[in-house]
């Protein structure tokens, strides 16, 4: 596991994008989930383990169905301080485009040995975030892409209690750090904010714009949703 790729793949002195090596993984291992909006939206799934993002771009975003098998697509480590990161990539930048931290928190393992459970494939966990939570397993398949050079695996929720149908990436589209849409963070950063938009899902209004009031959705439920 090294930042090598990760670096050579960027100009940091063209992207805001961390370029990493500070953060020392120290106690709870993070996770974090990130919508971005680059040349096609997919969520970028990932872990902490011996001080890097083990990362993966999962196409359509987790899915709490633990009937629904997610292509996780796994990617480049990225450094730990890359999972606080929401804004822009300049557009001619590597991975150009708008990113959002949809989802953030802690990860335990489930297995003994996580680095025997990677090498097998076969890695089961289980997320302490905002919005996803429970037991989770990533298991690799015998696809690849990338010229052969990247593995392809599976995002699976197993069955417990966080278990739903409910589609979790329409339902909780904002930020887990600032509740902001895409088309927020774009505007903010100077992005495309209509590309941006086509990623956040449609009906969903601004931030400034709360939903109107409705007396069969309790306002708790409509301040805690995300
Ligand atoms: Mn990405």
């Amino acid at each position: 596991m090294s930042l090598r790729e990760y670096k050579k793949k960027r100009d940091f002195k063209v992207t805001p994008e961390p370029e990493g090596g500070d953060a020392a993984g120290r106690g709870n291992l993070s996770y974090v989930v990130q919508k971005h909006q680059a040349s096609h939206l997919h969520y970028d799934f990932r872990l902490e383990w011996n001080g890097v993002l083990l990362s993966w771009a999962v196409p359509k975003g987790p899915s709490l169905d633990p009937s629904v098998k997610r292509l996780a697509m796994q990617v480049e480590d990225h450094p730990v301080e890359y999972g606080a990161f929401e804004g822009i990539i300049p557009a001619a930048e590597y991975g150009g485009g708008t990113v959002m931290v949809w989802d953030r928190g802690t990860w335990t393992p489930e297995v003994a040995d996580v680095d025997a459970a990677l090498r097998k494939g076969d890695l089961k966990f289980t997320l302490h975030g905002a919005k996803l939570k429970g037991s989770w397993v990533l298991v690799r398949t015998r696809g690849s892409f990338g010229g052969g050079k990247r593995a392809s695996w599976l995002l699976i929720k197993h069955r417990d209690r966080f278990a739903s149908a409910e589609d979790i990436t329409v339902e909780k589209p904002r930020s887990a750090m600032t509740r902001r849409l895409l088309a927020d963070i774009a505007k903010v950063a100077g992005g495309n904010i209509e590309k941006a938009a086509a990623g956040d899902p449609p009906l969903v209004q601004p931030a400034s714009k709360p939903r109107k009031a409705s007396a069969a959705v309790p306002a708790r439920k409509r301040i805690r949703a995300k």
